[in-house]
């Protein structure tokens, strides 16, 4: 079967033929029917070797979605022709985070070299994937599945970040988006659908500033110096309820600081790493900070079912399988709006 795979730490990703998977015991293979393209893909792809924390070549691909194709021995629960969207962080499923659905905390993933498909575990940029678990799975239930993927990870976690503010979005308090791209733009719909906040998006170009107020933002702004004044100015002086950061370079950790209310949050999802001072004095009074990954499994079932409702509308381009390493070239350089989907 065709794969795209990151081979070699700086070089760019290319397609290659590789063994079609079968499933173990447990496991199920579902045929590919879409799977995203995430910017921490590119992160990934620009550390050294020293930081990776995976063996290449790694086949990416960490939003999938697919039908399934094959059940290993003793998996019940799906049936084979089932169109169904992958919960990628996996965990060992049996530690007290995962006893609660959240994978994505797992306390022993590391020690048991647990991987998600595309972060460490062959991805879904492939015609088939291979799923360690059947409870690693959630029924599409009629959703495109075009539509699906990025709901798994561009979706899945702005709503895990703004879950964790929604007591103080409500009527008359202000989010802002920092970055309105993948992850951005679907942030937007939900604070729409599931807050009272009014909604500013700020990005650094026009096309997506465009496609944030088209999703429901209230105002948007470009994401410079002068930004957070303009955020003091649309919140009568007090700043932003919630912040949240979409890139995490040093420049968007400094607006953040400088637009956020007392009492407010600071949500860093972008991956860059740039340090944010927090003490006394540093940041008004009471902000929480934090830093999260990616979502639990519930939390994918209620995003699905957002979708389902008609709250969450993915804004795509879609590519097939050869294209992809273009793609990702397209992507770096900020031509893509929305998100890039492969379709196998
Ligand atoms: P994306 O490229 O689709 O979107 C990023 C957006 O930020 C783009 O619209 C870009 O124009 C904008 N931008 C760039 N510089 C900016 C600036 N200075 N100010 C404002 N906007 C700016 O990327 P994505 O796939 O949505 O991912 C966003 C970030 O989230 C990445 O860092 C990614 O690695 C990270 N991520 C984190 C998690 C997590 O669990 N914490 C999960 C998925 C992605
Ligand atoms: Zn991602
Ligand atoms: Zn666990």
């Amino acid at each position: 079967m065709k794969a795209v795979q990151y081979q070699r730490v700086g070089e760019s990703p290319v397609v290659v033929e590789v063994p079609k998977p079968e499933p173990g015991p447990g496991q199920v293979l579902l045929q590919v029917t879409a799977a995203g393209m995430c910017h921490s893909d590119i992160g990934v792809m620009s550390w050294p070797a020293d930081r990776l924390p995976f063996e290449l070549p790694l086949t990416l691909g960490h939003e999938g979605v697919g039908t399934v194709a094959a059940l290993g021995p003793g998996v019940r629960g799906v049936s084979e022709g089932e169109s169904v969207a992958v919960y990628g962080p996996w965990g060992c499923g049996v530690c007290r985070n995962c006893a609660q659905g959240k994978e994505n905390y797992c306390t022993r993933a590391g020690e048991l070299g647990i991987r998600p498909p595309g972060l460490g575990a062959p991805g879904a940029m492939a015609e088939y994937l291979l799923v360690d678990d059947v409870r690693h799975l959630v029924p599409l239930d009629g959703l495109d599945p075009v539509q699906a993927a990025p709901l798994t990870d561009a979706g899945l976690t702005p709503y895990h970040a703004i879950k964790r503010s929604v007591p103080k979005l409500v009527g008359g308090s202000t989010a802002v988006v920092i970055g309105a791209g993948g992850l951005g733009h679907l942030a937007v719909q939900i604070l729409r659908a599931t807050t009272g906040a009014r909604v500013i998006a700020l990005d650094v170009a026009d096309d997506k500033l465009e496609l944030a107020r088209q999703v429901g933002a209230h105002d948007v702004a470009r994401s410079d110096e002068s930004a957070p004044e303009r955020i003091r100015e649309l919140t009568d002086g007090l700043g932003a309820d919630v912040v949240l950061d979409f890139v995490g370079i040093a420049p968007t950790v400094k607006l953040a600081a400088q637009s956020v209310a007392i009492e407010g949050d600071i949500t860093i999802v972008g991956i860059a790493g740039a340090p944010l001072p927090v003490g006394f004095g540093l940041l008004p009074h009471e902000v929480s900070v934090a830093a999260p990954y990616w979502g639990s499994r519930s939390e994918l079932i209620e995003v699905l079912d957002l979708a389902r409702s008609g709250a969450l509308h993915a804004h795509v381009e879609t590519f097939g399988l050869d294209e992809t390493p273009e793609v990702y070239e397209r992507f770096h350089a900020g031509e893509i709006t929305g998100r890039a989907v492969i379709v196998p």
